[in-house]
């Protein structure tokens, strides 16, 4: 099977996807649009000057974000908030992502003094207009930012309470060194009690990778990890993830300046050893590996993933998500209509 095959098998196959930044996905033509309609000085004029400058980013968690939290202050109003979730789910609808969990991130809104309400009453009217627009389903997910502090994250929970419904869960992302999963123990706790289904990130290669997915799982009690590659470094871990049937949304992205997919082997043994992992684009618009279809494109190539290997993974992702049990089932039919129509046995 060439690329070009394989590709297209991709591209039409039913998908989901977890771990989806909204925010990391403002095209560079959005951003400048924003940029003039809410009158921000963003440090980069035209698109060509914004792919200069992701391109020349340090490699890196800490690179990624210096440059990602440069376009936070172009979203100022309810409106943005909806186009910004609007947009998103018409490129889900592109790479047949049938269904998506959202992550937002209002600390970074609230501190700025943007109101609770008018972020995630722009968010989840883009969700469900979009929903409508191009028949794609998507449920919200907040974040923590951990390198903030725990009161702050409590402050969250609080504004949160009134639109509880609108949010399916709770995730903990943003710099990690010096932030263990521990800090914010209570208010995952806190959370639990509310309802909120639970994950957290622990991004590649931080000081004590390791560590961090063991208080995750032990501390935090997650259903989850975001990342949370290095599970393979420790086999007692890949025993206790597989144990607990906790799923990992890991983002095998590349950048320009270094054009194939990150981490790629770490997470084939993974998928080897049968731990529950998915494939996902993290933040596409400040990527070369962009949205899903291409980013598992690349994947399949530098992995060699078999058609039975990418149904599986994307079965894993449905069965990964936090659907009830009875719409996750009726997706992964679909998925295993399309799967046998292209001559791959499921079971
Ligand atoms: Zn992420």
């Amino acid at each position: 099977m060439g690329p070009e095959y394989m590709r297209t098998f991709i591209a039409n196959m039913p998908k989901a996807e977890l771990h989806l930044h909204i925010e990391g996905t403002l095209s560079p033509e959005t951003i400048l649009r924003l940029a003039q309609r809410n009158g921000v000085d963003f440090p980069y004029r035209s698109v060509e000057e914004i792919r200069q400058a992701l391109a020349a980013r340090p490699a890196g968690l800490e690179g990624f974000l210096d440059h990602h939290y440069l376009r936070i202050p172009l979203l100022q109003t309810e409106r943005d908030f909806f186009d910004m979730t609007f947009d998103l789910l018409r490129s889900c609808k592109e790479n047949n992502i049938v269904y998506t969990e959202l992550f937002f991130d209002p600390q970074v809104h609230t501190s700025r003094g943007i109101s609770f309400g008018d972020v995630i009453e722009g968010i989840d009217r883009g969700r469900r207009s979009g929903a409508e627009a191009f028949g794609v389903e998507a449920n919200l997910i907040m974040c923590i930012n951990r390198d903030r502090s725990v009161g702050s994250a409590f402050e969250m929970l609080d504004q949160a309470r009134p639109h509880r419904r609108r949010i399916i869960g709770l995730g903990m992302d943003s710099y990690e060194e010096g932030h263990p999963p521990r800090k914010f123990e209570e208010v995952y706790s806190q959370a639990r009690e509310e309802g909120y289904r639970l994950t957290a990130h622990c991004d590649v290669d931080q000081t004590d990778s390791v560590s961090h997915i063991w208080e995750c799982l032990d501390l935090l009690n997650v259903e989850r990890i975001d990342h949370g590659v290095n599970t393979i470094d420790d086999p007692d871990l890949v025993e206790e993830v597989k144990r607990r049937k906790i799923p990992l949304t890991t983002c095998p992205i590349w950048r320009s300046s270094d054009p194939a997919p990150q981490d790629t082997d770490r997470i084939k043994s993974l998928f080897d050893h049968g731990v529950l992992v998915t494939l996902n684009s993290d933040d596409p618009a400040e990527f070369d590996s962009g949205y899903l279809t291409n980013l598992i494109a690349g994947v399949q190539q530098a992995s060699d993933y078999s058609k039975g290997d990418l149904v599986r993974l994307a079965r894993n992702t449905f069965e990964a998500s936090w659907l009830p049990l009875e719409a996750k089932n009726a997706y992964i039919e679909d998925l295993h209509a399309y799967a046998e129509a292209n001559g791959v046995e499921t079971t």
